[in-house]
C-alpha cells in the first residue's frame, strides 16, 4: 500500500510546501507551524489511505520527483538545450524592470513583479499566486492570488521564511478566471507539477510556473533570531522587508515607536550582513537533500546575478532562465514595449554567478548517498548519484547538522551568536 503523508513526515523529508493539504480530497490534512517550520498533520478518521487514496503522496515533492523525465516532457518540444546545472533552457538573460521604483524596492531587479504586472494588465493571465509580508499575520507572510498591480507589488521581494502554499490550488480552482501563474520556490513548483498529474481541474487553470532560484529555505527561527539580536519587536512592526532599497538590498524594519512622537522608527542592515553571517543554523534538514537550485520545472526562473559587473549595480538586476517559447515571446514583447530590460547571457556566465547550483548537484547528492548508506530514507530523484562520497562532503554534512541543531534549540542561540560568521565588512 502506498503510504500517506506521514511517511514524508516520519522520515523528516517534508519541505513544508503545504500542497498535500490542498491535494487531499477528504480534508484530512492541515498544515501547522511546528519547530519553526510548516508541517502537515493528518486526521486519521478522515484519511482514506486504506481505501487506496494517496493524493497527498502523489503531490509530495519531499519524497523526490522525476526531475529529468518531467522536464523533458514539459520543455523538449520547445527546442531547449540542456545544461548540467540549469537543466533545460531556451535562453538565459540578465534584466530588470524599467520602472526605477520597482527595480529599487524589489529583491533583485523587480523582473518577477514587473512581468506579472505586464501579463495581468495585458490580460494574458487572470491572476498570480504570490507571497507578501503581512504585519498583522503572526507569521509575517501571507500567500494569495494577485489580480492587479497593487496586489503584485504588495508581495515584492524575497521572504526568507517558510512559505506554505496550502490554500492555493483550491483558490485557483475557485477563482473565476482561467489562466494563472504560480510564483514559488523549486520545491513548490515540483509539488504543483506533481499535483497537475492527478488534478485535471487544477491543471486546466495553470498558465505557467515562475520559479525562484533557491540555495536553501530558512525556518521561522531565522527571523526570530535576527529580531531578537537587534531588538526588533514583531508586534510593533508596520513595515518589514528582508531585502529592499537597491541591488540585493537591506533588511528594513519600521516599527511604531510611541516614544518617538508616534513616528516610525527604522532599522536598516545590509542583506549580506545578517543573512550570510548565520551560515546554516536556520536551514531545514530537507534542504540539504535538494538538488534543484534553479527550479528546473519552472517555465521561467528568476534570481540574482552574483558576478561582476552586475554585482556593482546599485539599483537592481536579475538573471533569468526561459524554458518555454510562449514565455520567451511574452518577455520579448514586454522588452519591446520598454517595460523591462533584457540582455541575453551565455549559460556559463549564469552558472559562474550561482555557486550554490554546483553545490546542490554535487554536494547535496553526496549527502543523499551518505544518508542512504546510514540506512536512512532519502528523496528519490531520477539522476545518477555519485559512487563516492569523499571526506569533505562527510565533514560538511556533519558541520551543517551541528549548526542546524543549534539553530533548532533556542536555549543554544547564544552559541549561534558566538559562532556566526563575521560579516561586518558588508555594513
Ligand atoms: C529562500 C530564497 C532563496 C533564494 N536563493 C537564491 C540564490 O541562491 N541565488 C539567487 O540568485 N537568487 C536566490 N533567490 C531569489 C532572489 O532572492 C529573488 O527572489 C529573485 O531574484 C527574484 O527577484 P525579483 O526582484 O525579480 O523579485 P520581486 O519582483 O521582488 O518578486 C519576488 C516574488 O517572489 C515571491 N516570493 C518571495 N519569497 C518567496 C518564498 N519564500 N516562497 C515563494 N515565493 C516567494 C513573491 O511572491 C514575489 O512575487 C532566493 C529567494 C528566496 C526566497
Amino acid at each position: 500500500m502506498i503510504p500517506n503523508i506521514l511517511y514524508t513526515l516520519h522520515h523528516d523529508l517534508c519541505t513544508g510546501c503545504g500542497i498535500c493539504e490542498g491535494a487531499c480530497p477528504h480534508g484530512a490534512i492541515t498544515t501547522v507551524v511546528r519547530q519553526g517550520r510548516f508541517l502537515p498533520t493528518i486526521d486519521e478518521k478522515l484519511c482514506r489511505n486504506s481505501t487506496g487514496c494517496h493524493r497527498c503522496m502523489d503531490s509530495c515533492p519531499g519524497v523526490g520527483v522525476d526531475l529529468v523525465k518531467m522536464a523533458d516532457e514539459f520543455f523538449m518540444d520547445d527546442g531547449t538545450k540542456t545544461d548540467k546545472w540549469v537543466g533545460h533552457y531556451l535562453k538565459c538573460f540578465t534584466g530588470h524592470s524599467n520602472d526605477e521604483d520597482i527595480r529599487y524596492h524589489c529583491a533583485s531587479g523587480g523582473m518577477v513583479s514587473q512581468f506579472l504586472i505586464f501579463l495581468l494588465e495585458k490580460g494574458y493571465i487572470d491572476g498570480a499566486v504570490v507571497t507578501a509580508f503581512d504585519p498583522k499575520n503572526e507569521l509575517l507572510v501571507r500567500s494569495y492570488i494577485a489580480h492587479n498591480r497593487e496586489e503584485v507589488l504588495q508581495a515584492k521581494s524575497s521572504k526568507y521564511a517558510p512559505v506554505s502554499l496550502h490554500g492555493m490550488a483550491q483558490a485557483i480552482k475557485q477563482d473565476k478566471g482561467t489562466r494563472y501563474v504560480i510564483v514559488g520556490l523549486p520545491c513548490h513548483i515540483q509539488g504543483f507539477r506533481k499535483l497537475e498529474a492527478v488534478d485535471r481541474k487544477f491543471r486546466e487553470k495553470i498558465a505557467g510556473y515562475f520559479a525562484i532560484y533557491c540555495s536553501s529555505g530558512r525556518t521561522f527561527y531565522l527571523t526570530e533570531h535576527v529580531f531578537k539580536e537587534r531588538g526588533i519587536r514583531k508586534e510593533d512592526l508596520t513595515y518589514f522587508a528582508y531585502r529592499d532599497e537597491g541591488c540585493l538590498g537591506s533588511l528594513i524594519a519600521k516599527q511604531n515607536c510611541k516614544s518617538l512622537n508616534d513616528k516610525d522608527e527604522v532599522y536598516k542592515e545590509r542583506f549580506q550582513s545578517y543573512y550570510h553571517s548565520l551560515r546554516s543554523f536556520f536551514i531545514p534538514r530537507r534542504c540539504l537533500f535538494c538538488i534543484d537550485h534553479y527550479g528546473e520545472l519552472g517555465d521561467v526562473c528568476f534570481g540574482d546575478i552574483h558576478i561582476k559587473p552586475y554585482m556593482d549595480d546599485k539599483i537592481g538586476v536579475n538573471s533569468l532562465v526561459v524554458r518555454k517559447k510562449e514565455w520567451l515571446d511574452l518577455l520579448e514583447e514586454a522588452h519591446k514595449e520598454d517595460v523591462i530590460t533584457l540582455d541575453e547571457i551565455p549559460v556559463e556566465t549564469l552558472n559562474a554567478s550561482q555557486k550554490m547550483a554546483g553545490k546542490k548537484k554535487g554536494r547535496n547528492e553526496r549527502f543523499i548517498v551518505l544518508n542512504k548508506r546510514l540506512g536512512r530514507i532519502m528523496p528519490e530523484y531520477d539522476v545518477q548519484l555519485p559512487d563516492k562520497i569523499g571526506l569533505k562532503a562527510i565533514l560538511d554534512y556533519f558541520q551543517n547538522r551541528v549548526q542546524q541543531f543549534l539553530g533548532q534549540h533556542k536555549t543554544l542561540w547564544w552559541l549561534v551568536s558566538k559562532l556566526k560568521k563575521d560579516t561586518s565588512h558588508y555594513e
